[in-house]
């Protein structure tokens, strides 16, 4: 499943892929000390907070040569080479693969994370890792090769041929991935001074250890792979074991505490979603988990608490912004069959009690 996402990430490049620079970044400042950081050519979006103890970055993409030339990026736009954490938002390879640029900062995850990118990075894993990428490069070259020189089209596969290049790299042993540093299991809270940056496991769902970021003093949320709704629907129940209950009892905390977020801040793209779009979908998550719930106490097989549960008009929405009407059915009929299975597993147990 990991090395899927690698190679998603190779072909979702869009056609912003035109920097002549080998790494051309995007840098888009949010607030005055949070900025969003992105490769041309990638999806991955790449955060650095300024803090008073030091700046934070949030996640490592695939290369590290391109976290090195971030880090620079960010040295200078803050004015500062003092960098205090790496947070990295879950153990998929397209958010870690980069991280030994940190290797002189504390790394941080959930404690699921690190066996897990252990496995990743494995003499077999790696083997694996470098065959793809060798395939994808000599196909990349072959389309080249065919396209006329310096159209639009060969701009584009020259780039996203140099990413395949730097992520084939970044398998030596100089730039291999370290597995995280610094775990927690529930949550762990970080005093910078002038931010607060509280991290909060949100239970398994689109991987084995997503967590949250919550910086209250800038009514910011960084929720790395799990709450999309252009391109992508939320990735909910990607992972074989939920932690459902877990993952409601954590949005009914942000979004119903002292500073909820303003800004709910994704790991792809650039779509920030305000606080009405998070509560949105924390509403949709809660009906869905009690219907299933329900259905199970009444007795109802599948196919009847499917029939019965009809898609929820408040996230149509996502139809005008690219979604097919198909795959927003899809993901409903996945998500309220997941659960319905999950409540069967009796899987409420909340993390940290396994
Ligand atoms: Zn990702």
């Amino acid at each position: 499943m990991r090395p899927f996402i690698l190679t998603i990430s190779l072909l979702l490049m869009g056609p912003w892929a035109l920097g002549q620079d080998p790494i051309s970044l995007t840098l888009r400042p949010i607030s005055e000390c949070v900025i969003a950081l992105r490769e041309a050519g990638e999806t991955n979006t790449i955060y650095a907070i300024r803090t008073q103890k030091g700046i934070v970055v949030i996640d490592a993409g695939l290369s590290c040569e391109t976290m090195r030339e971030i880090r620079k990026r960010v040295a200078a736009h803050f004015k500062t080479e003092r960098f205090a954490y790496l947070i990295l938002t879950h153990e998929h390879t397209d958010h870690y693969l980069g991280d030994r640029a940190f290797q002189d900062v504390p790394i941080i995850s959930h404690t699921n994370a690190p066996a897990l990118m252990r496995s990743d990075l494995n003499e077999a894993g790696v083997k694996g890792f470098q065959a793809r990428l060798h395939a994808f490069i000599a196909g990349q070259r072959a389309k080249l090769d065919a396209l006329p020189k310096d159209s639009p089209e060969s701009v584009r596969v020259r780039s996203s041929l140099a990413s395949g290049e730097r992520e084939l790299r970044g398998f030596s042993p100089e730039q291999l991935a370290i597995p995280a540093n610094l775990t927690f299991t529930d949550r762990l809270s970080l005093d910078m001074g002038d931010l607060t940056l509280n991290l909060i496991f949100f239970g398994r769902a689109q991987s084995q250890s997503d967590i949250f970021i919550h910086v209250p003093e800038e009514r910011m949320l960084f929720t790395g792979d799990v709450f999309f709704d252009r391109v992508w629907l939320p990735f909910l129940t990607r992972e074989k074991v939920l932690d459902v209950p877990r993952g409601i009892q954590v949005l009914h905390e942000l979004l119903d505490g002292d500073r909820p977020p303003h800004l709910v801040l994704p790991a792809h793209g650039e779509d920030a979603w305000d606080r009405g779009k998070l509560a949105l979908w924390r509403d949709y998550i809660v009906k869905a988990w009690e219907g299933a719930k329900r259905a199970r106490q009444e007795g109802l097989g599948l196919d009847a608490f499917l029939a019965g549960f009809p898609l929820d008009p408040s996230i149509t929405y996502v139809t005008r912004q690219g979604i097919s009407e198909q795959k927003l059915q899809d993901f409903h009929r996945t998500t309220l069959t997941r659960y319905w299975k999950q409540v069967e597993l009796g899987a409420e147990a909340l993390p940290g009690t396994r």
